[in-house]
Order: structure tokens, then C-alpha cells, then sequence
């Protein structure tokens, strides 16, 4: 399984030089994919695939809890990796990437088996007429993961862990922010055994993921934003090639009359801050109803004062850097919008000072509306903007005015009125009473209704993603020849107008008063 690739395609760089966002420090290099050597992974896994899906599930899932014990080996020197490259805390790398992805191993390990396993379908009236369906899945052969840098471990993870279960090579472009955390994965799957070749990383910028498409994978599994899923999704069009898209939020956050304002306060704390707001999931936005607002934004405006932003000298603080000054600038330009428009500035507001690295402060903001950028584009910082409402009905329009969908929070006592709340929010998921972390269950499926994306990951529908379903019908009656078969004679017509009025109504009753005209077509030559 050789990870990448060494020569040299001008006018891409040669090698991708990762600095630690939080003081500037190189964590090292990786090389630039060309064209040839991304099409060349991709055969690779294509030669390797076939054998490795005639494995029983038993066997590789051998491989996977393989895999989780060299990680479990490595544990802290991995989450390091992560924070080193991205910037993020130690603790966030622990929490949100490498638990999630070993309880997503043994899901998958023990699970896959049984989520795959062959179908029966009710046939209804066919079945009377002897026929059996079976629904069979095959894996789809090579998917290409092209993968985001905010999760950079937990992200490709949660797709190379099913796409592999269920029987698939696999090629992994990871961000160029995070190539190296990339090629950790190549190196824990080689050290657990995975055959040759069936697993790579090509890393690169976006011409990579390019090359990556344009090599035919049969599956393109895309995390990242929206702005780049349209150019995959009209890339891959051309090849027909199926994709995922996951793409980008502006997730809100519905605070009721009714709710713990203590809890709700510390929820939209650690919603909105944690990596940095850097979740597609983040609580981007929140409405809290006006009878409470006072006491709701004390709480959070105190809460946010008590966080501390990493000075890289101790693993105990809760704000790591932001991922580029690029992603920082995104940040600056939300606020200070929001800010000339008559936001007021709570908490934060501003780069942390005495810290040279990619740090903002997290950051409160009152007396928002949807003219803002804040409201409405997706921020991906540690901004948390609170607007009141009057009415459910408010909430929801607020809630639902967005170009996104994908994931939202309702947080009340009543959780009878969150069920009800949550389903008249356009997003692939709803919490009540909780934020952000699904993601981290491997069992529930994660994915974004609007321009949030379309398909699945994790759960069922996303091992259904990796995999293609094929229908096998079978017709036990082999001795005699269809009703409907040629010739259309006056018999078979009169038939079929009793096909459309009786059979087709779905009643057995219906169908049995066929009987007649149907011996009578049998009698025919
Ligand atoms: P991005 O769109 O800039 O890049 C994502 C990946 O696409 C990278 O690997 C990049 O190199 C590659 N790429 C860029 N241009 C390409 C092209 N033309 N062809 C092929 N590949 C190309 O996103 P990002 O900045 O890395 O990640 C942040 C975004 O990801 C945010 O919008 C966030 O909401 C979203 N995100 C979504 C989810 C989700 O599950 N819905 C999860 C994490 C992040």
C-alpha cells in the first residue's frame, strides 16, 4: 500500500509544506500527486479489490480490529499529529477523531455482515404467481474519498472503514492542510496487514482531487464545501460517476420559553466553539425566545469568558488555533460586517492578542438579523451570533432560512414539542436537547438536505452507498410460458384490460375473478 507518489508535475508544487497553525512551526512535508501516479492508485486498488471481496466479512473485519489495535498503540502520538497539523486541541483530537473512529471500527467490524445481509421482497400477487426476489448487494469496486482538513482523521475514516467492510479499494485525497494525518491512516491500515495496493492516499491540492475524479473511481465520497461539491458534482457527471456530497451548514439552534437556560447556555457554548467552530455541524446561529434571553445570554457570554484559547504550552485549554489565516480572515469579515450593521459585540470580537498564531477569540454577538453575513453564510469560527424570537413560528422561519440543511438543535423540556419542532426544520439531522455530536454515532446516518449535500454516511444508508444493489428475481413456474408473452391475441388483450382493472388493484379477491381469461390464454397455441 504505498501511499504516494514522488515525481514531479509542473506547474503544481513539488511537495506541500504543513505548518502548525498555532506557532508557525513546519510538521513536515508531503508530496503532490501528479495525474498519472492518482490514475495509478486507482488501478491499484482496482487489481487488489477483487480478492479482497471474496473475504468472508469475518476476515476483513480481522483487518479492521487489526487496525484499531495499532491505533490504540499509538493513540497519543496520533492525536498530537492531528493537533500539530491542524492546530486543534489535544483533547478535540482524543474526543471528536479518534474515539468516534474506533467505536465506527467495531460498529462496522461487527455489524457490516448483518446490515449487508441478502433481502428478501414481498412480492404481494407476484409472489402467488411463483416468482421470489432477492435483493443482493455487490461492493461498487474503487470509491475516492475526497476529504475536508476540519476532521481530518474521524472524516475519511468514517467512509474508508465501511467502504472496506463492504468489499471496496479505496483512494484517499485528503486536504492539503492535513495531508499528514492522511498519511497516518495509509500507514496504520499497512501496519495492521491490508494487501497491497487496495488502500492509497494521493496527497495534493484540489487538482489532485481533480486527477482523482478523472481517474474513474467508481464511487466519489466528497466532504467539503459547498462551492467545491458543485464542481465535483459537474466533474463527476461526465463519468457518471455516483457521489456522495457532504457540504457545508449554517446550523441552528432553536432555544424554546421552556428550556434549562443552564444547560441550553452551556450547549450553545460548546456547539458553537468547539474545534475552533470549525464542525460543519457548529451552531452557527441561535434564536432564543425572548422571555428568557437575558438570562440565556449572561450564561453564555459568562460561560465563553471562562474558555481558555490554546498557548500551546499546556493540553488544557478549549480553543485551539483556527485552521489558516485564510479560514481567520473568514471570520474577521462575518464580524466586522455584523458589527457595522449594529451587532453588538458580547464576548471576543477579536484576534486573541499575545498569541502569534491563527487564534480568535470566541466570540458572543447580540442584536443579529438575516441582512448580516453572519446569519446567513457559513462563518466555520468561533462566533456565536443570538437572535430573540416571539413565536415557534418565527423560530422555525428563522430556522429555515437558509440555503442549508444540515443539522439543527431544539433544545426544550418538553421533548414532545422538540419531536415536533424538529420536524418542520429542513436539515438531514435534528437534535433535541443536544448539539453537534452525532457525527459520532456510528450507527445513525450524517447528511445534509438543500445545498448541505445529498447521499449518506454512517448507519446503514451509508454502508448502502458503498455498495450496488442487485435485484435477483426467480420464476419458480419454469415448465410453462408467461400469460403476457407473445402473441397478442383477442384472448391476451381481454386479459390485459383485466390485468389493469383486477390485478393492478393490488386485491387478491380482484385477481381470483381473472381466473377464467387466464385458463383461457393458457389454452392458447
Ligand atoms: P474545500 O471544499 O475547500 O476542500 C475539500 C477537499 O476538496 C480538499 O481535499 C480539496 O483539496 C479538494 N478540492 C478542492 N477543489 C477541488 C476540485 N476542483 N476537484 C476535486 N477536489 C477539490 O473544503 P475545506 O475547506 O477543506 O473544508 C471545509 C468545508 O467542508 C466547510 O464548508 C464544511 O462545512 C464542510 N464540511 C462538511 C462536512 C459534512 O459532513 N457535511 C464535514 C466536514 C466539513
Amino acid at each position: 500500500m504505498s501511499a504516494v507518489v514522488t515525481a514531479f508535475s509542473p506547474p503544481v508544487a513539488r511537495e506541500i509544506i504543513i505548518h502548525n497553525p498555532a506557532n508557525g512551526a513546519e510538521v513536515g512535508r508531503a508530496p503532490v500527486a501528479t495525474p498519472e501516479e492518482v490514475a495509478a492508485a486507482v488501478e491499484r486498488a482496482r487489481a487488489a479489490q477483487p480478492a479482497w471481496a471474496a473475504l468472508s466479512f469475518a476476515e476483513r473485519a480481522r483487518y479492521i480490529r487489526r487496525t484499531r489495535e495499532v491505533i490504540l498503540d499509538e493513540l497519543n502520538t496520533i492525536a498530537r499529529l492531528i493537533s500539530d497539523e491542524i492546530g486543534k486541541p489535544v483533547a478535540e483530537a482524543l474526543l471528536h477523531e479518534l474515539s468516534p473512529s474506533l467505536d465506527l471500527m467495531q460498529y462496522f467490524a461487527r455489524q457490516t455482515e448483518k446490515l449487508l445481509r441478502p433481502e428478501k421482497v414481498a412480492l404481494g400477487q407476484y409472489g402467488w404467481m411463483g416468482r421470489a426476489s432477492r435483493i443482493v448487494y455487490h461492493p461498487v469496486g474503487v470509491v475516492g474519498i475526497i476529504a475536508p482538513w476540519n476532521f481530518p482523521w474521524a472524516t475519511p475514516l468514517g467512509e474508508i472503514v465501511p467502504a472496506l467492510m463492504a468489499g471496496n479499494g479505496v483512494v484517499l485525497k485528503p486536504s492539503e492542510l492535513t495531508p499528514l494525518t492522511a498519511l497516518k491512516i495509509a500507514e496504520v491500515l499497512q501496519k495492521a496487514g491490508l494487501p497491497e495496493g487496495l488502500f492509497s492516499v494521493v496527497t495534493g491540492y484540489g487538482e489532485t482531487g481533480a486527477a482523482l475524479i478523472a481517474a474513474r473511481p467508481d464511487k466519489i465520497m466528497f466532504t467539503g464545501s459547498t462551492a467545491t461539491g458543485k464542481k465535483i458534482a459537474a466533474a463527476a457527471a461526465a463519468h457518471l460517476i455516483p457521489i456522495v456530497l457532504e457540504l457545508g451548514g449554517k446550523d441552528p439552534m432553536i432555544v424554546c420559553a421552556d428550556a434549562n437556560v443552564e444547560v441550553a447556555a452551556r450547549a450553545a457554548v460548546f456547539g458553537a466553539f468547539a474545534n475552533a467552530g470549525q464542525a460543519c455541524a457548529s451552531v452557527e446561529r441561535c434564536y432564543v425566545h425572548e422571555s428568557i434571553a437575558p438570562q440565556f445570554i449572561e450564561k453564555v457570554v459568562a460561560e465563553t469568558k471562562k474558555l481558555r484559547v490554546n498557548t500551546t504550552q499546556t493540553e488544557e485549554h478549549e480553543i485551539g488555533a483556527m485552521s489558516s489565516e485564510r479560514q481567520l480572515a473568514i471570520v474577521e469579515a462575518h464580524v466586522a460586517d455584523a458589527h457595522s450593521r449594529g451587532a453588538e459585540i458580547l464576548a471576543g470580537g477579536r484576534r486573541a492578542p499575545n498569541l502569534n498564531g491563527a487564534f480568535y477569540e470566541p466570540t458572543v454577538l447580540a442584536k443579529v438579523n438575516h441582512t448580516m453575513d453572519i446569519m446567513r453564510d457559513e462563518t466555520f469560527g468561533p462566533v456565536l451570533p443570538i437572535q430573540t424570537f416571539k413565536t415557534e413560528a418565527e423560530a422555525l422561519k428563522l430556522a429555515n432560512d437558509t440555503i442549508f440543511g444540515l443539522t439543527a438543535m431544539v433544545f426544550t423540556r418538553d421533548t414532545a414539542r422538540g419531536q415536533r419542532l424538529a420536524q418542520q426544520i429542513m436539515a438531514g439531522t435534528v437534535m433535541v436537547n443536544e448539539v453537534l455530536y452525532t457525527h459520532s454515532i456510528a450507527a445513525t446516518p450524517w447528511g445534509g438536505f438543500k445545498q448541505s449535500g445529498y447521499g449518506r454516511t454512517h448507519g446503514r444508508a451509508g454502508l448502502l452507498e458503498m455498495v450496488a444493489p442487485q435485484h435477483v428475481h426467480i420464476n419458480r413456474v419454469s415448465f410453462m410460458p408467461d400469460l403476457w408473452w407473445f402473441n397478442y391475441s383477442r384472448t391476451a388483450i381481454e386479459l390485459f384490460r383485466g390485468f389493469s382493472r383486477r390485478f393492478a388493484s393490488g386485491s387478491v379477491f380482484q385477481t381470483v375473478l381473472l381466473l377464467p381469461q387466464m385458463l383461457k390464454r393458457m389454452r392458447e397455441k
